[in-house]
């Protein structure tokens, strides 16, 4: 999980704005999200300074692995996590 909840939550609300129905932020897992080939289950071999495209040991496709780990990411089941409106209610004190 990120160090700050919050900007993810405010990615939410925003997202949720901007599609016009409520997006829910749910926090999974991160094992092998970027290690497997969504679908395929091969291992991606990345080599170094290689962070966009990897090749697939199984299947031998060239797989983006952005793209990739967000599918992976998506078929987990997640642990949904509260929704947060903003601007922000909670007030902040005067010094
Ligand atoms: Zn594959």
């Amino acid at each position: 999980m990120p160090d700050s909840l919050f900007i993810y939550k405010k990615a939410v609300w925003l997202a949720s704005l901007e599609l016009g129905y409520d997006v829910q932020l749910e926090s999974v897992l991160p094992y092998y999200t970027s290690k497997l080939h969504y679908g395929c289950e091969g291992v991606l071999t990345r080599q170094s300074g290689q962070y966009d495209v990897a090749p697939c040991k199984k299947c031998g496709r060239r797989v983006d692995s952005h793209a990739n780990a967000a599918k992976n990411i998506a078929s987990l089941t997640g642990t949904l996590l509260s929704y947060d409106s903003f601007p922000s209610t909670h007030v902040r004190g005067h010094t």
